[in-house]
């Protein structure tokens, strides 16, 4: 079905699917919908290499993505492996290695998303996809009958974002959003975010120092800032450490918006008073720093939805699909996108439009059933530490019991056995199971 084409209005380039943006989400569902056999094109407005403003930190849950893509992380490669989380607060320091299971690989890694989504990106062309850097996707183009999106309109643009040529159309029956929190797709679609649901705003930034080599992930759990009065408070979320092993770590801060110093918080002047009281072997300093602190927004616990309308299917940060425990959305963004693979590729194996469409609408009850229930807990959570009292709590009495933190580390990074497993499994399941799918 692929090829290009006269169109009244110029060429034409035609696909089964056509996946906005080639971060990790798009990146998958293009290598799998490849793999599945289906002529896929993957848009992406910028070109690869690219800085992507993130943490770099990857759980075993997304290690067990990179694993079932078939993508290789050797050591040799510059895949910096961690053997679990260390957590810093209340005045403690807590090792807590990532648990042993049949369904998660017992380690994390580190990778910086200027190599990890160029690394994704080639894996999906190398299984067929078609990637088209450097195009931008304006919007949507819609059947006059149905209303249903049939295509996209973009503009293909230089490094700096600057149109270079005409206006590009792409038609497909069937457009996955991957376009990232914006989602400016989704909009365009009448689908703006829902503000029920709990967003993060996160920043980070990198410094040379001799902990670039840490094998740990570390989360420091007591961030503060001062509320209107001049009195101190304790900010909902955590500052991060890891080490990318290049001699630079990435430090950064997640901060939730269910309190009420949302939005009064200067996050960078928090993470530059917070590195300050580290010790000064560790080199975090205005001096070390090897690029400037950036920052984006964390949407979570399915802020937009239907995650599948009228042709268009939204897989990670464009489905709002962050986890609002820990603000991880790299294995999420290619686990929907491998999830979403599967129900399309079941929906063009259909004959006629309407079995198609019938596959298509199974989609977001997918996606709910695999995060719904676990997400609607996060939400319960994000509420909870919103309130700096809880959080305070939560540090100086959570801290020092171990049996419960590591029970708190699976259920935070969504760790648990899927079928069997201990007592902790198997109550975090029926949690899970029992709330409402979000
Ligand atoms: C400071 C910070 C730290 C974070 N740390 C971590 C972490 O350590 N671990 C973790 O798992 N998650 C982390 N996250 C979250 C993570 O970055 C996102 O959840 C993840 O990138 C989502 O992937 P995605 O593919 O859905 O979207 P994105 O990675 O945002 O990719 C979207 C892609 O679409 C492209 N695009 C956008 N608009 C258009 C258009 N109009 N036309 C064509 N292309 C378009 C973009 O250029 C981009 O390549 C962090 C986020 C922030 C802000």
């Amino acid at each position: 079905m692929n090829g290009t084409g006269g169109d009244a209005g110029g060429a034409v380039e035609t696909a089964d699917v056509i996946v906005v943006g080639a971060g990790p989400g798009g990146s998958a569902t293009a290598a799998y919908l490849a793999m599945a056999g289906l002529d896929v094109l993957l848009l992406e407005k910028t070109a690869f290499p690219r800085e992507k403003v993130c943490g770099d930190g990857l759980t075993p849950r997304a290690v067990r993505e990179l694993i079932t893509l078939g993508v290789p992380t050797p050591e040799e490669d510059g895949w910096i492996k961690n053997h679990g989380l260390r957590i810093i607060g209340g005045g403690m320091r807590l090792s807590l290695p990532w648990p042993d299971l049949a369904s998660f690989p017992p380690y994390g890694l580190v990778r910086t998303r200027q190599d990890f989504d160029d690394i994704l990106a080639r894996h999906a062309v190398k299984h067929g996809a078609r990637l088209r850097e450097r195009t931008n996707v304006t919007g949507p183009v819609l059947d006059d009958r149905t209303g249903a999106i049939v295509g996209v309109k973009a503009k293909l643009v230089d490094d700096d974002g600057r149109a270079t040529g005409a206006e590009v159309t792409f038609r497909a029956p069937l457009v996955v959003a991957a376009d990232g929190n914006s989602s400016r797709l989704s909009l365009s679609m009448d689908r703006p975010k829902r503000d029920d649901r709990p967003m993060g705003v996160a920043v980070r930034t990198y410094y040379t120092s001799p902990r670039h080599d840490d094998d740990y992930l570390e989360s420091w759990l007591e961030l503060w800032s001062t509320n209107d009065a001049g009195e101190k408070i304790l900010l909902p979320g955590y500052g991060w450490i890891f080490g990318v092993g290049d001699g630079t770590s990435n430090v950064g801060l997640g901060i939730l918006n269910t309190s009420k110093a949302f939005g009064k918080v200067d996050y960078k002047d928090v993470l530059q008073r917070w590195v300050q009281s580290m010790p000064e072997e560790w080199t975090y300093n205005e001096s070390t720093m090897t690029g400037p602190v950036r920052g984006a927004a964390l949407p979570m616990g399915f802020n937009r939805q239907p995650h599948y309308d009228r042709g268009l299917l939204l897989v990670g940060d464009a489905g709002g699909m962050v986890n609002p425990f820990n603000g991880e959305g790299i294995a999420y963004a290619m686990e929907s996108g491998r999830l979403a693979a599967d129900v399309i590729a079941q929906a063009f194996a259909r004959q006629g439009d309407a079995g198609r469409e019938r596959v298509l609408q199974s989609y977001p009850r997918v996606m709910k059933d695999a995060l719904g229930g676990y997400y609607t807990l996060g939400r319960g959570f994000a509420r909870m530490i919103g309130n700096p009292e809880v959080m305070r709590l939560a540090v100086k009495y959570g801290l020092p019991r171990t049996t419960m933190m590591r029970f708190l580390l699976k259920v935070m990074a969504n760790l648990a056995e899927p079928h069997g497993g201990d007592a902790s499994d198997r109550l975090i399941n029926a949690l899970s199971k029992m709330a409402p799918a979000a």
